[in-house]
């Protein structure tokens, strides 16, 4: 099973699509035993989506989405 480490620096393309299909098999399984990287994921979708439907979004509001994504990450990091 992967790490939560290994599993976030997966996540942009396993959202991206990117992954082969053995990895994406990796990321899936680890997100069915991870809520932390199950949230990760949940809220880098959010983020993407937000940004294709806004590209005009607020740069600030993009910024503070991003941070907090970037503090969860470092969060997940530690913990796993
Ligand atoms: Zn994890």
């Amino acid at each position: 099973m992967l790490t939560c480490k290994e599993q976030v620096a997966r996540s942009s393309d396993y959202l991206d699509g990117q992954l082969t299909f053995r990895e994406r098999l990796l990321v899936r399984h680890h997100l069915m035993f991870c809520p932390n990287c199950r949230r990760f994921i949940r809220q880098m979708r959010l983020l993407q989506a937000t940004l294709k439907i806004m590209p005009q979004a607020p740069v600030k509001d993009a910024d503070a989405l991003a941070e907090r994504l970037a503090a969860e990450r470092r969060q997940i990091i530690k913990g796993g």
